[in-house]
């Protein structure tokens, strides 16, 4: 069983029924080899109750966890000759991702210059890994 990676973050917000300002709670995480997020609150004013949650984190909500936490970093370690399995990787998980983009990612990777939220970063190492690449999501 792999670990949940998660990270949450608290935000306010007008509440959509009454415009009250609500205090709104929004996740993160690497379930297995899923990423999901959700945002839940309560009005305290009028009592309505706001659910949220998705595969794709809205770009809000993802600059918001990157500003709290701080951008994750993913490092892959290994001699060049991984590099065909790690290409393999990205041209996977990113669809239609072009030869010229994921070598350019490739190169990114292999600096230590590809960051983003953890579950993310975790998400990716765990797909190299499981490629026999070493690869290590880290938090500088
Ligand atoms: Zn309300």
């Amino acid at each position: 069983m792999q670990q949940t990676v998660y990270e949450s973050i608290t935000y306010s917000a007008p509440c959509p029924d009454c415009a009250a300002e609500l205090r709104c709670t929004g996740s993160h995480a690497l379930v297995g080899d899923r990423l999901q997020w959700d945002v839940a609150s309560t009005c305290s004013a009028c009592g309505c109750r706001l659910l949220a949650c998705g595969d794709d984190l809205p770009r809000q909500r993802r600059d918001q966890i990157l500003a709290a936490y701080g951008p994750a970093k993913l490092r892959v370690s290994g001699p060049p000759t991984k590099n065909i399995a790690v290409m393999r990787v990205l041209r996977a998980e990113f669809d239609d991702m072009d030869l010229v983009t994921t070598k350019t990612l490739l190169r990114r990777l292999l600096s230590g210059d590809y960051t983003g939220t953890l579950p993310e970063m975790e998400l990716l190492a765990r797909k190299l890994r499981a490629a026999g690449v070493t690869a290590v999501a880290t938090r500088p």
